[in-house]
């Protein structure tokens, strides 16, 4: 609804979602607003500083290197993305943090960071695939700044299920 192509097709059941095939751009491309994991510890930003415009990073999607951290000439070097994939992905990424970061808002969480992954169809044309979620992104309760995502796992806080059942219950009501 938002001009944002992705890979959705149609819900089965609470397992499995029929989606597009792609061919997966190597890229993880994430969007921050608030200064939190990874972030705080490389710039030396205290958790929590929001910043005064949304940040847009590409790490190298490869598990023997631990999805290194690069920028565009790197993907562009590297083959990983032409040029014009890497405009659309970019145009794409910040329209998905405003329209996210609403959606979130309304209900009283605040979008601090998130990773996507994008695909090419058969044909090129690059469409978000990937999900959206709180082992994706890290969302905060926006009056309390209580965790609502897989930090509560990662940093052994516990209370990820409630957590996740809580995003689900203000977004789906
Ligand atoms: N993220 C993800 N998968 C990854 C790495 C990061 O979904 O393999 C998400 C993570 O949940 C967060 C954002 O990307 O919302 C930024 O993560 P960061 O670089 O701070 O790394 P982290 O500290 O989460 O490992």
């Amino acid at each position: 609804k938002e001009g944002i192509p992705t890979h959705y097709v149609q819900e089965i059941n609470d397992r499995d979602t029929f989606v597009k095939k792609v061919e997966i751009v190597p890229l993880e491309v994430i969007i921050r607003n608030v200064a939190a994991g990874h972030f705080t510890l490389r710039m030396g930003v205290p958790e929590g500083t929001e910043f005064k415009t949304p940040i847009l990073e590409f790490s190298y999607k490869n598990d023997d290197l631990h999805d290194p951290f690069i920028n565009h000439y790197y993907a562009l070097a590297l083959g990983l993305a032409t040029q014009e994939e890497i405009d659309t992905i970019t145009k794409y990424a910040f329209k998905i943090n405003e329209v996210l970061k609403k959606i979130l808002l309304d209900a009283n969480i605040r979008l601090i960071d998130f990773k996507v992954e994008f695909g090419r169809l058969s044909d090129g044309t690059i469409i978000l695939a990937d999900e959206i979620s709180p082992d994706t992104c890290r969302f905060w309760d926006a009056t309390t700044g209580a965790h609502l995502d897989k930090d509560l796992f990662r940093r052994n806080l516990g209370g990820e299920a409630d957590a996740y059942q809580e995003v689900m219950k203000r977004l789906l009501g």
